[in-house]
């Protein structure tokens, strides 16, 4: 099965069809139409596998993958033309170009907690670009795996894109194949799996992965920043999939004296936003299963974690829903400060200055994303130069992810390679370099015999 589907993709892009502009425009409008008819499927979908509110749904998927998708149809033509590159005044009668080619047959693995914006998202750079892709969603969330398998492939052409569900195993086979670029969201445990399959082929991979990223917040003065601070934590945390996202705010780092405001104020905006009961509100998202119900219990489970926790930690097992939880100064080498949380636990640390915070990070991984609340611009240029993150948004969260303008992927152990905007196209092209010489000029000085006056020309 899987042999015959992948020679049918290697025969449409072989074909040519895929290079066209026609092909690849009719793709993307068949995912705007999907996500357009499919709009509610989809809800129903993310709801069924992440209790995922719709108005999350819209924002962090649906939403901006029609944005993306208008841009690139409306960037196509532009992203596909080549470019005049300059040459030196010496290369008389010589032009040169760059002009963007697909890679071939391309692999995209994804994740299960934005599953169909982790999925499309990537899959429009590579149909920019005129590849013919496999796309391999998780099995995690299965109610939108089986989604995009039955519903979005009736949109698009079948020949020169296929959806392949299935776990481990199934991804496993799909890696031994030949491809000619892997993309893949997840985990760094994995994301080794698959850098070590694309060695066998020297297939090029962007690995698009996660880590802690933490959230620095000053000691502002006004309870105006302070107010927005906090509630823009508190959406980045438990109202993007209760924190399992790869941006998510992981901890947050605070000076000592600083800290009971912040908390007390965190606590005030999770009962404005969430109600006494959060769980009855169903606007945050529950855990995506049990193993990753109990990996979050387990993150208390240590006695001087469990005397850290100073709001929340209340847990539905049946529900699969975690209560938005606070921690203050739990253990540095606990699990939760030393593992991606990837839910509604939120710990703070305190320092004793805020500068501190930029040795507190160059002592661990380099995160995707950091965010740093400050009105001083000192701590904002020292945090941009003194510290290595995928991107670092100051004053907010989360929200770099929306921006097409912005190269979004991670640094060290958060990955390499970038997406989003014309980075897809680029990520799915190969840049090839085009020289054209005139026959009219030549010069003897650059042909042998090498004597004394030719190098002094
Ligand atoms: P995961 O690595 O367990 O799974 C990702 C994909 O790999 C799935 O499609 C899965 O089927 C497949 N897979 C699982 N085990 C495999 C194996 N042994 N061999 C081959 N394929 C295998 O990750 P996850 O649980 O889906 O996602 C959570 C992680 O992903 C977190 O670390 C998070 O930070 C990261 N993430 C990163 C981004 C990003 O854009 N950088 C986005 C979302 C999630």
């Amino acid at each position: 099965m899987m042999e015959r589907d992948l020679n049918d993709l290697r025969e449409s892009y072989e074909s040519g069809k895929t290079k066209e502009a026609s092909w690849r425009e009719s793709q993307l409008k068949g995912l705007r139409r999907f996500l357009m008819d499919k709009q509610q499927d989809i809800m129903q979908a993310l709801m069924q596998d992440l209790g995922k509110h719709q108005i999350e749904a819209f924002r962090d998927e649906i939403g901006t993958l029609i944005k993306t998708l208008n841009l690139a149809l409306k960037s196509l033509k532009d992203w596909m033309s080549s470019k005049k590159a300059a040459l030196p005044q010496l290369a008389l009668l010589t032009s040169a170009e760059i002009v963007p080619q697909p890679l071939g047959v391309v692999l995209i693995i994804s994740s299960w907690n934005f599953p169909i914006g982790l999925s499309l998202e990537p899959l429009i750079g590579a149909v920019a670009a005129g590849n013919a892709a496999v796309l391999k969603p998780s099995e995690l969330s299965p109610a939108c795996s089986s989604l995009l398998a039955s519903s979005l492939t009736t949109y698009l052409d079948n020949k020169g894109i296929k959806v392949m569900e299935g776990g481990a195993e199934e991804s496993q086979q799909l890696l031994e194949q030949r491809w000619d670029k892997i993309f893949f969201t997840g985990s760094a445990r994995v994301g080794r799996i698959v850098m070590s399959a694309a060695v066998k082929h020297l297939t090029p991979v962007t690995l698009e992965l996660g880590g802690k990223c933490p959230a620095v917040v000053d000691s502002l003065s006004s309870s105006w920043d302070i107010e927005v601070t906090v509630k823009r934590i508190i959406v980045a945390k438990y109202g993007t999939c209760a924190g399992q996202a790869c941006i998510a705010i992981d901890y947050v780092l605070v000076e000592k004296g600083y800290c009971s405001k912040l908390v007390q104020l965190i606590k005030l905006y999770i009962n404005k936003m969430f109600g006494d009961n959060p769980q009855k509100s169903k606007t945050i998202s529950r855990i995506v299963n049990k193993h990753h119900f109990s990996r979050l219990k387990n993150l208390l489970a240590d006695e001087k974690v469990k005397e850290s926790v100073i709001y929340g930690g209340s847990m539905d097992q049946d529900n699969l829903f975690i209560e938005p939880t606070i921690l203050v100064d739990p253990p540095l080498e606990a699990a939760v400060m030393s593992e991606e949380i990837f839910g509604p636990l939120l710990p703070i640390i305190t320092l004793e200055k805020i500068e501190d915070s930029i040795k507190f990070i160059n002592c661990r991984p380099k995160p995707l994303a950091l965010y740093v609340f400050t009105k001083n611009q000192t701590l904002q240029r020292r945090m941009i130069s003194e510290t290595s993150s995928g991107s670092v948004t100051f004053n907010d969260a989360i929200l770099q992810y929306a921006a097409d303008t912005l190269p979004f992927g991670g640094v060290g152990e958060s990955g390499f390679g970038m997406y989003h905007g014309k980075f897809s196209f680029d990520t799915f092209s190969h840049h090839k370099a085009v020289v054209r010489r005139s026959f009219l000029t030549d010069f003897w000085y650059r042909y042998p015999p090498w004597t004394l006056n030719k190098l002094q020309l």
